[in-house]
């Protein structure tokens, strides 16, 4: 299983920081963004699997980041959980108002933190465990039968390509690093090279023809999925 990412949204550099030493240590990939602008950014491109929150945020507040959040096709599936030095703002958060996930107040002891990020990071895969379809802009996926049908027409794809265009599907729009792909697709021990990657989309993009330019090339970072309008999509780069 790849590592799952935590977006920290918090402004205060000594809180940010001790959020992600300790959550680096539990294994977790972590970004930080200091304002609500930058967080909101940060999670429509790196959709993360869990959000922390801190509800006083400079250029957007707290609030209004977790109302964008929620209202955001990509990102309303994202938990997040609410950091809050004011308990009297735990009604609105917490209520369905907001859509907050969980909340926890400060001061506060970051192993109990850790856990209540984990409780909710169980949650979130005992749903996603459940999706045994994916399906978008002609591209069928079923994991069930291990069938891949394009326009219609079964692709015959290898284990491993099957495996990269679940997981680019599953979450269209978010750019995957190589390492991310390498071990979603060929599992955490497998000792790949980056440029395996590389190989394994070409070849993949080649099989589902027409669809190839939906496999964006990230620059810097390496692939994603896009959903969008076909008129928006940019050509495939060849990579060679
Ligand atoms: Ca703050």
């Amino acid at each position: 299983m790849s590592k799952q990412t935590i977006l920290v949204i918090e402004d205060e550099r000594a809180i940010g920081e001790l959020l992600t030493y300790n959550l680096k240590k539990e294994g977790f990939e972590v970004q930080l963004a200091t304002d609500g602008q930058d967080g909101l950014r940060h999670a429509q491109t790196v959709l993360p699997d869990l959000i922390v929150l801190d509800l006083m945020l400079p250029v957007i507040e707290g609030l209004e980041v977790c109302r964008q959040l929620r209202a955001g096709a990509r990102t309303r599936g994202i938990p997040v959980l609410i950091l809050t030095a004011r308990s009297e703002e735990i009604d609105e958060v917490v209520g369905f108002q907001m859509g907050a996930d969980d909340y926890v107040t400060k001061p506060f002891k970051i192993k109990a933190l850790i856990q209540r990020i984990k409780a909710l990071l169980r949650r979130k895969t005992a749903v996603d465990a459940s999706d045994e379809k994916v399906e978008s802009h002609g591209i069928e996926i079923d994991r069930t039968q291990h069938r891949v049908l394009i326009d219609g027409e079964e692709a015959k794809l290898t284990p491993t390509e099957f495996r990269l265009l679940w997981t680019l599907l599953r979450q269209p729009g978010r750019a995957f690093t190589r390492q991310n792909l390498m071990e979603a697709a060929m599992g955490d021990d497998a000792y790949v090279l980056e440029r395996t990657v590389d190989v394994h989309i070409k070849s993949l993009r080649q099989k589902i023809a027409r669809h190839a330019v939906r496999i964006e090339t990230v620059r810097g970072v390496g692939y994603r999925f896009y959903d969008g309008p076909p008129s928006d999509a940019t050509p495939a780069k060849s990579d060679d």
